[in-house]
C-alpha cells in the first residue's frame, strides 16, 4: 500500500481559505505547478525561499508515493515593469542597459537561477517550460477567450474583459477582493487608454516600434501578457484540471487571480484544485527592498561578504533555517537566528552520526513507532516542517542520552535510522556537511585529498621526490595548499 493511502494529508487551500483533506485527481499521478522566476536579474533570497518551500512540498509528495509531475516555468518575455500593462519588458530593459540580446540576459540569469537553487539542494522540476517557447499555444488560448466573448481586440492588443467575466464568475475569489472595491481603488483611465475598464488586463500587447521581443499574431506583431503563460503552460502539461498550483504570496493578485479567469474563459475549467502560497522573507526585522538597501543576495549569504550578516552560512544551514518556519509564515533572516540554526543543525547531525554506532538492546523509554507517527502527523498537517523538526530533535535527545547501546530492538533501531534518514535528507532536503567548514569543501573532497596525501607520503618513503612534489604542486594549482609539519602533512582548501 503506498504511503499516501495511509496518510491523510491536509493542506491549506488559499482558494477556500481552509485546510482541506488533499485528494489527487488521478493518483498515483499528481500535477504540481509553481510560478518560476522572471530571469532579468540575479534570483533574490525571498524567491529562493518560495522555491525551497515548494521543493519540500514536492519531496514530501514523492515520499508519500505520488508520481509527481512538477512544472515550474521560466518567464523570459512579457513581464512588464508594472501591473498596469505599461512600461518596458523587464528583460528587454535589462538587455538595453547591458547592451546584450534579450536572450543573452535570459540565458545568463537562468544559469544563475539554476546554480543557486542547486546549492540549496532543490530537485529540478520535471518540466521547465519557457514563455517564448509557447507563443503558439498562448495565441491559441487568446483565440478561445475571444471566442468565448471574454476578451476584445483594440488597436492590435487584446484585453480580458473582467466585468463580463464577473457576470457569471467571481473575479477576486482567490484574493478575496471585491470587484467594486477594485474599481474604486484604481485610478481613472487616461484618455489614450484602450481598455474599456481599468480592471481589464492585457493578454496580448501590440509591440511599440522600439519593443525588441515581438512575434506575429492574428492581431499584428506583439507579445503575450505575463499572466497568460502560466494558464497556458500549466494546462498544457498538467491538464485543464490539475492538483496543486503554488507560488509566492505576492503573486496572488493580480497574477493568480488572472490565471483563474483565463483558465475558465479559455478551457471551461479553473485549473488547479488547490492553491498554495509561500510567505515572504524579511531581513533584520525589515522588509527586503532594493530601494532601502535592506537586501541580501544568495551570494552574500553564502560568503558573508555583507554588512547584514556577521559571517557566511552554508546553503544547507540556510535551508534548515527556512524549514524551521512554516512555509505560510513570514520569516526573518538575521545573524543570530542563522547561528542558532547552525547549532541546531550540528546537534541533529551529530545525533545522526552517533546513531550509526549504537547497538540494539532493550529497555529504552522511547517508542519509535509513536515518534515516527508524530513525524508524519506533522507533515500531514499542511507540511508543518517546524513541528517535524521538533520531533527530529526529540529523537536526537534520545540518541544523545545513550552510550554504546540504544536500548532498542533490532527492528526499532532500524526503523529509527530509516525514518530519520527519510525526513532529514529526503523530505527536508538537508545535506550532511557536519565535518566540513562552513562555506568550504565537502566531506568527500577532504577524503580524496587525504588519499592523495597518503600516496605522497608513500612516494617520499620510496624517495620518489619528483612524484611527491608533483602531487603538492598540482594540489596547489587547484587551490589546495599542503603544509608539511612534524606530525605529517596538513592541508587547507581555498574556496
Ligand atoms: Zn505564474
Amino acid at each position: 500500500m503506498p504511503l499516501y493511502e495511509e496518510n491523510d494529508l491536509m493542506l491549506y487551500n488559499s482558494l477556500s481559505r481552509k485546510k482541506e483533506k488533499f485528494s489527487a485527481l488521478n493518483a498515483p499521478h499528481l500535477g504540481l505547478y509553481v510560478c518560476g522566476p522572471t530571469v532579468y536579474s540575479e534570483v533574490h533570497l525571498g524567491n529562493c525561499r518560495t522555491f525551497i518551500s515548494f521543493d519540500m512540498v514536492y519531496r514530501y509528495l514523492r515520499h508519500l508515493g505520488y508520481k509527481v509531475r512538477y512544472v515550474r516555468n521560466i518567464t523570459d518575455a512579457g513581464h512588464l515593469e508594472n501591473d498596469a500593462d505599461e512600461g518596458e519588458d523587464k528583460i528587454a530593459q535589462r538587455a538595453r542597459l547591458e547592451q546584450l540580446e534579450p536572450m543573452e540576459i535570459v540565458q545568463n540569469y537562468t544559469l544563475n537561477f539554476h546554480e543557486v537553487l542547486a546549492k540549496f539542494n532543490t530537485i529540478p522540476p520535471s518540466i521547465e517550460p519557457t514563455a517564448t517557447g509557447h507563443i503558439v499555444e498562448q495565441i491559441d488560448m487568446i483565440v478561445k477567450i475571444i471566442e468565448a466573448g471574454l476578451a476584445y481586440e483594440k488597436n492590435g492588443s487584446v484585453y480580458f474583459n473582467v466585468a463580463k467575466y464577473n457576470e457569471s464568475e467571481n473575479y477576486g475569489e482567490l484574493s478575496g477582493r471585491k470587484i467594486e472595491e477594485l474599481i474604486s481603488g484604481t485610478r481613472e483611465l487616461d484618455a489614450q487608454s484602450e481598455k474599456e475598464s481599468p480592471l481589464d488586463f492585457a493578454i496580448w500587447k501590440k509591440a511599440s516600434p522600439s519593443h525588441i521581443m515581438r512575434w506575429n499574431s492574428p492581431w499584428g506583431e506583439g507579445f503575450p501578457g505575463w499572466h497568460l503563460e502560466c494558464s497556458v503552460m500549466s494546462t498544457k502539461y498538467l491538464g485543464e484540471e490539475f492538483d496543486i498550483h503554488g507560488g509566492g504570496m505576492d503573486l496572488k493578485f493580480p497574477h493568480h487571480e488572472c490565471e483563474i479567469a483565463q483558465n475558465k474563459a479559455g478551457t471551461g475549467h479553473k485549473g488547479p484544485r488547490y492553491w498554495m502560497h509561500g510567505n515572504m522573507l524579511t531581513l533584520n526585522g525589515q522588509k527586503m527592498s532594493k530601494s532601502t538597501g535592506n537586501t541580501l543576495s544568495p551570494r552574500e549569504l553564502f560568503s558573508g561578504d555583507t554588512d547584514k550578516l556577521e559571517k557566511g552560512f552554508h546553503p544547507t544551514i540556510a535551508r534548515f533555517f527556512m524549514m524551521q518556519a512554516h512555509y505560510g509564515s513570514q520569516l526573518d533572516f538575521s545573524s543570530e537566528a542563522l547561528m542558532a540554526a547552525e547549532k541546531g543543525y550540528h546537534r541533529l547531525m551529530s545525533a545522526w552520526h552517533k546513531l550509526q554506532g549504537l547497538a540494539s538492546g532493550s529497555g529504552a523509554d522511547f517508542s519509535v513507532q509513536e515518534w515516527r507517527a508524530s513525524c508524519y502527523a506533522a507533515m500531514n498537517d499542511d507540511f508543518n516542517s517546524p513541528v517535524l523538526i521538533s520531533q527530529l530533535f526529540e529523537a536526537a535527545s534520545f540518541i544523545n542520552g545513550r552510550e554504546g547501546d540504544s536500548g532498542l530492538s533490532d527492528n526499532d533501531l532500524e526503523l529509527l535510522k530509516t525514518t530519520l534518514h527519510d525526513f532529514i535528507f529526503e523530505v527536508l532536503g538537508l545535506e550532511d556537511i557536519a565535518h566540513a567548514a562552513s562555506g568550504g569543501g565537502s566531506d568527500k573532497l577532504e577524503e580524496v585529498v587525504q588519499i592523495l596525501l597518503e600516496l605522497r607520503m608513500q612516494a617520499r618513503a620510496d624517495r620518489n621526490f619528483a612524484l611527491s612534489d608533483t602531487i603538492r604542486d598540482q594540489l596547489a594549482a587547484v587551490g589546495i595548499e599542503v603544509k608539511d609539519g612534524k606530525d605529517g602533512a596538513t592541508f587547507s582548501i581555498k574556496s
